[in-house]
């Protein structure tokens, strides 16, 4: 194995590389949690991911993975043996709806070809057809990160105020919040799913749910078992700005550079920017006679591409010698798309060079895995990339300014 000089392509779709910024903010010495220092702390975050959330209700924030926020927005709003209703967009979707099982409720789980995201069509008709009203929630994962296609939730709303159906709407925002456009309430999501450390910009550690005021009606009547993710001690808690446990301090730090970060950058100009990478890695993989995973281009993601492999080349060979060779490691096949598909992250604390230099990995990883493809890849995302530049550079010199 080559010496790993420089530093470490972390092109995985989550966790993805931490900004030296909050890096440095993560270093602080720890701070005494029922201090004023900690309340200033925990409301400027609290406040500032309702912000990125688009959420006016509270946020509640967990020391967790992801999977903890899923089972937290489950335990507070729904009852033994209520059913929800789910759809297997990939293998996310799929461990989400092993969650629900487990806690036990009856899921509906609709079939999926792992290369589509939830058809707004099919929430309608299940859920017009429910006319006694048994679906207590419809769960959905808006960036399923084991196939690159996003669900459109606005529709799925409206298609479950079409059907006129009084059921709570889950969504798991974990790998879109940050990079891919996720309005709360706006799109009248119960409960959004999030953690820290995809468009965040943060290590793993934090589980996050984003409420509307019916989640919280719904968890005043909500009867499955709950102790540690119950809502209630932390948002009475989160009111004078604790927490009812020792929280995860120096996260939060990280947690107030990274909103930092985001704010100065501008939300807006964030989700931008993510979309122009995720449009020029896909023009890398056409160039190279590689396929892209998500067949509807209205539901491509923006945060990482999830790549096909020709018949009879291993994915995960590829990775490995990109990682042995290049210092880079791209996101495995999940699931039932082991070895058959490679995913390329492009979410987070993410330039044009970056961009170029992952595109680059694969490319020469390709050539050395011997994997069937045309040269060319890298030229087409830099045509793009200058094509679209952001600076004014390019106009400046052909109105010869
Ligand atoms: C990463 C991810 C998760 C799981 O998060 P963990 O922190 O690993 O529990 C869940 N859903 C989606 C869409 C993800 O990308």
């Amino acid at each position: 194995m080559v010496y790993p000089s420089g530093r470490h392509f972390l092109q995985i779709p989550g966790p993805t590389n931490i900004p030296d910024r909050v890096l440095r903010a993560l270093a602080a010495p720890t701070i005494d949690h029922r201090g004023p220092g900690f309340s200033r702390l925990a409301r400027e975050v609290l406040e500032g991911l309702g912000r990125v959330f688009g959420c006016s209700g509270p946020v509640v924030v967990f020391p967790s993975s992801g999977t903890g926020a899923w089972e937290a927005a489950l335990v507070n709003t729904l009852s033994p043996g209520d059913r929800v209703l789910m759809f297997e967009t990939g293998h996310f979707a799929a461990l989400w709806c092993g969650v629900a099982r487990r806690l036990g409720l009856e899921v509906e789980f609709v079939p999926g070809d792992w290369r589509h995201g939830v058809d707004p069509g099919e929430v309608r008709r299940r859920l017009a057809a429910d006319w006694r009203g048994e679906t207590k929630a419809v769960a959905v994962v808006h960036n399923e990160t084991s196939t690159g296609c996003t669900s459109r939730i606005a529709e799925i709303r409206e298609a479950m105020d079409e059907a006129g159906h009084p059921a709570l709407f889950l969504v798991d925002v974990i790998s879109s919040l940050g990079s891919i456009e996720y309005r709360h309430d706006e799109w009248g999501v119960d409960v959004a799913v999030g953690c820290s450390q995809k468009g965040l910009l943060l290590p793993p550690g934090l589980g996050i749910n984003a409420l509307s005021e019916r989640a919280l009606e719904a968890s005043r009547g909500a009867r499955l078992p709950r102790s540690y993710w119950d809502w209630r001690p932390m948002l009475e808690s989160n009111e004078e700005g604790y927490f009812p446990y020792t929280p995860p301090t120096n996260l939060l730090f990280g947690l107030r550079e990274a909103l930092a970060m985001l704010f100065e950058e501008g939300l807006e100009n964030v989700l931008a920017r993510h979309r122009r990478h995720a449009e020029a890695t896909r023009r890398a993989v056409r160039a190279w006679g590689l396929e892209v995973l998500c067949l509807e281009p209205a539901e491509y993601s923006a945060s990482l591409t999830a790549v096909l492999m020709p018949e009879g080349h291993d994915a995960d060979l590829l990775r490995r010698l990109v990682l042995e060779g290049f210092n880079m490691s791209l996101g495995a096949g999940l699931g039932k798309l082991a070895g058959r598909v490679f995913r390329i992250g492009h979410l987070g604390d993410l330039n044009d060079l970056m961009l170029v230099g992952a595109l680059g990995g694969v490319e020469m990883g390709l050539s050395v895995a011997g994997v069937p493809h045309s040269k060319g890849g890298v030229m087409a995302a830099m045509e793009y990339l200058v094509e679209t530049a952001p600076v004014a550079g390019r106009r400046a010199v052909a109105a010869g300014g």
